[in-house]
């Protein structure tokens, strides 16, 4: 027996040689034993893997950051003092800073590759003589694929049935513009675009669908071979990411300008220039928020690792942001909104007469199959076919006896399917689309022509199917598309999720907008969006297709908030409603599961694919994938994103509240006269160590009570509002006086050596910050004491660091560094009582407050 291989040009060899030399008798497929004994052979269908940045790089990008260079700048200037040991200690920081920023971004973009792998291609494959679900791993040459429009093309072969087959290209040939497929031989010297009876690996179909001969998988198709060009990966940058490095470099120089003015000053006083350097360095390790980069990357890491949970895969890490400040969902109605689970519920046939032949319409013009345990296709064709199937009409048999010669696949800008038979063409569609399409009906005699009044009556009993939330579908036949005879119509009941009204509630309390965007008919759409809260009976509206069609951006914007339903809506009305809607200033997230919602998918602040019902297509056009197609799964990440972007806020806010009473205390430090109350070593020990693990278990944090309770933030609301900036301004100061009453305390009453009193001053500020971590929230601890136990990671992460401070007290090369000596159980009463003062102050101010 000889054996298959992975073929190359197979677009000139003649069907029959191609199958010969696939080692392959018939269409029926391989065997699952022949596909196993080839896949050992083989190798699985998949690319190199993708070559990702080399982690060298992440290490260096580690060093490229203006906080690098102010430590290098402190180094330099400590080797010049002759303080070797402290331009060692500032190096070490700099290594590790460098180390653990490296882990955790490297870490985060494998957690994102991760999940990008998570979504599994499946692809339809014929073995057996049976459809199977299989991943596109599987597969190997000589396996029979079935594809239809919104796949992706998953190995290289040939065509051997195709209808109405088009396929974009542009991966592969940068041609946007869809290849009509057919498949005939093509001669010999046929260059590669222009072989339209091969499909490539990584292509997508568009329209109409076909039966694909696989002839090489792997590194051995097309893709495979130019995959190594195509491996550029860059680094998105992410929004909030850019905003804090602004933020930060904005920060610096800042910080850099006051302390060259101050240096100036000090110098002109005729301050020794050194000594005057080191106080500028202490100024400008204090004033930048070292830990900040870090705990914003780790905070967005678990956050996509938490969605990750929820069932939202998110594809790009500046969703989890954009998610939080979503203002309006546009959500689909099939299978988002309803269970999709499909049933026939009603039937309302034409004429007895018509009855056997609409059975036998609703199994051909089909593209579904059930065998024993297995149902594969839309669910809703599934559906008609059970539901011949219980009415004594066995589709296999029907289908053997008339087979399928060509089809006109379903398309929502059509709204209807034709299949073509040796003795007549099978349509079924939406039912305004066939009743106008139909020139006659079935009556018991004879064909009828149908007559506006019969129309109208069919319309009424549409409607009234409609009403009770039924899905409707109808059915035609004739001898060609022009001379159609009407067969009747079918109510599909397709019953609402559970879950969907009470995350349509938690919108509306959240400010966000619901609007159903759905292929099917208006009265049906709106009674299910009755039924799940999206609609009430005053106020809001529902409109259709048409009606988008008429408005421009303009007026959609205006009336974005009043309608609820838009209904027999086009792809193309997708794209515009996204437009509108952005153009008044709301931020968007569309679902979209087809071929043609990819371009609204991208336009959308928030794209998000089905990951059960969408097409590959829609996945790679998404930002966010729904692995269990649910309404409330949307909900829930919004929640997600909110208390994301909450979460890092509060970090943020800690930090810099830190930095604010650092810079205070040594430039206190100064003004006042007073010997330096923090060196530059104590400060990096602060930002690095003692502040950055409560502001990692900030992030941890359980959403605030009122996140889903308050309207969305603006898209370009900045991290820090003006109303963060003076909070912080204010917390920052509260912290200093603290701090500097205790020191002068010590100093003046307690008579402490200005050495005791540096040390004091240093152990007190770690621990007033570290108590500050619980006044960031906004309410009161004093009101609801319990808070305080809200989150434990943060207790803990506060009762950690206070263990570090006590600990290094006791280690000799930090007390060299940090030049501290252990402190007595008295001392320590001090500046326990000295740290508790500024929060017990905040939080009684704001137990005024009424928070
Ligand atoms: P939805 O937004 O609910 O997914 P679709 O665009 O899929 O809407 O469907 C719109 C209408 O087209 C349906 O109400 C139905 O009447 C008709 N329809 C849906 N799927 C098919 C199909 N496979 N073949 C024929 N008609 C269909
Ligand atoms: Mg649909």
């Amino acid at each position: 027996m000889n054996s298959a291989s992975q073929l190359k040009n197979f677009h000139c060899i003649s069907e029959e040689e191609l199958f010969a030399k696939l080692n392959l008798s018939d269409a029926r497929g391989l065997s699952q034993d022949e596909a196993a004994r080839r896949l050992q052979i083989f190798g699985p269908n998949e690319l190199a893997e993708e070559e990702k940045v080399p982690w060298w790089k992440f290490l260096l990008r580690q060093f490229k950051s203006p906080m690098v260079y102010v430590l290098a700048l402190a180094a330099c200037i400590s080797i010049i003092m002759g303080e070797r040991l402290d331009a060692g200690a500032i190096v070490v920081v700099i290594l590790i800073n460098a180390v653990i920023g490296f882990l955790t971004e490297y870490r985060a973009e494998q957690a994102l590759q991760a999940l990008k792998s998570m979504v599994v291609r499946q692809v339809k494959v014929i073995r057996d003589g049976e459809i199977r679900l299989l991943p596109s791993q599987e597969l190997v040459p000589g396996d029979v694929v079935l594809l239809e429009a919104g796949d992706v093309v998953p190995a290289d072969g040939r065509l051997i049935e195709a209808f109405s087959l088009a396929v974009d290209e542009s991966t592969l040939t940068g041609e946007s513009v869809p290849v009509d497929k057919t498949t005939d031989t093509l001669p010999e010297d046929t260059l590669l675009p222009d072989r339209i009876n091969c499909l490539y690996t990584g292509t997508a179909v568009v329209r109409g669908n076909g039966k694909m001969l696989v002839c090489a998988t792997g590194l051995h198709t097309e893709l495979g071979r130019i995959s190594t060009m195509l491996q550029k990966v860059e680094k998105r940058e992410i929004p909030l990411e850019a905003r804090l490095a602004k933020f930060t470099k904005f920060l610096i120089k800042l910080v850099l300008a006051i302390v060259v003015l101050i240096v100036a000053i000090g110098v002109l006083e005729g301050n020794e220039l050194l000594a005057m350097f080191q106080t500028g360095i202490a100024l400008a390790v204090a004033a930048i928020p070292e830990g900040l980069p870090f705990v914003a990357t780790m905070t967005l890491a678990l956050g996509v690792h938490r969605m990750a949970k929820l069932n939202a895969l998110v594809r790009n890490l500046a969703s989890v942001e954009t998610l939080g400040s979503t203002s309006v969902i546009c959500t689909d109605k099939t299978g988002t909104i309803t269970l999709n689970k499909m049933t026939v519920r009603e039937s309302l046939i034409a004429s007895d007469k018509a009855r056997e032949l609409l059975f036998r319409v609703a199994v051909l013009c089909n593209n579904a199959s059930i065998n024993h345990e297995n149902q594969i296709g839309d669910p809703m064709e599934v559906a008609l076919l059970k539901w011949a199937y219980d009415n004594g009409f066995d589709p296999n048999e029907i289908r053997r006896e008339y087979p399928r010669l060509k089809e006109d696949p379903f398309d929502s800008s059509v709204m209807r399917m034709a299949t073509y038979h040796d003795d007549g063409i099978a349509v079924k569609g939406a039912p305004e689309r066939l009743l106008q399409d139909c020139s006659f009906i079935y009556e018991n005699d004879a064909l009828k022509p149908l007559s506006s009044t019969l129309r109208d009556k069919w319309k009424d009993d549409v409607e009234r199917l409609a009403k009770m939330g039924m899905r409707t579908l109808a059915f035609a036949f004739g001898r060609s598309l022009d001379e159609l005879a009407f067969l009747g119509v079918v109510g599909i009941m397709d019953p609402p999720r559970e879950e969907v009204k009470e995350a349509v509630a938690s919108c509306r309390d959240a400010g966000i907008h619901v609007i159903m965007v759905t292929g099917d008919h208006v009265t049906t759409a709106v009674a299910i969006a009755k039924e799940v809260g999206i609609m009430d009976d005053h106020g809001l509206e529902a409109l259709d297709g048409r009606q988008i069609s008429e408005m421009d951006e303009e007026e959609i914007a205006r009336r974005a908030r009043e309608v609820a339903v838009i209904a027999r809506v086009f792809p193309e009305h997708k794209f515009k409603i996204v437009k509108g809607l952005q153009k008044a200033g709301e931020v968007v997230a569309m679902t979209g599961d087809g071929v043609n919602d990819a371009v609204a998918l991208k336009q959308a602040d928030v794209g998000i694919a089905m990951g059960i019902q969408g097409t590959e297509v829609s996945k790679e056009a998404a930002d966010i994938i729904l692995e269990d197609d649910r309404f409330a799964t949307i909900v829930n990440a919004v929640a997600e994103g909110r208390r994301i972007f909450d979460n890092i806020r509060k970090a943020v806010i800690y930090l810099l509240c830190c930095n604010l009473s650092e810079v205070l205390v040594v430039f206190g430090g100064i003004l006042l006269k007073l010997p330096a109350l923090l060196l530059p070593l104590q400060i990096l020990w602060i930002n690095l160590v003692t502040d950055v693990i409560p502001a990692l278990a900030l992030s941890l944090d359980p959403p605030e009570a009122d996140t889903m309770k308050r309207p969305p933030k603006r898209k370009d609301e900045d991290i820090l509002t003006r109303a963060h900036q003076i909070k912080i301004g204010f917390f920052g100061s509260v912290m200093f006086l603290g701090v500097l009453g205790i020191t002068l305390y010590s100093l003046k009453y307690l008579g402490f050596s200005s050495l005791k009193a540096t040390e004091i001053s240093f152990h007190s500020l770690v621990l007033t910050q570290l108590f500050f971590v619980f006044s960031v929230r906004e309410s009161s601890i004093l009101r609801n004491p319990a808070d305080l136990l809200k989150n434990p990671y943060l207790f803990l992460g506060v009762l950690a660091s206070m263990l570090l401070q006590v600990a290094i007290t006791y280690i000799p090369i930090f007390q060299r560094v940090l030049r501290i000596v252990p402190l007595s159980a008295g001392e320590w009463g001090i500046v326990l009582i000295g740290a508790l003062i500024p929060t017990f102050v905040l939080q009684l101010y704001k137990l005024i407050k009424g928070v």
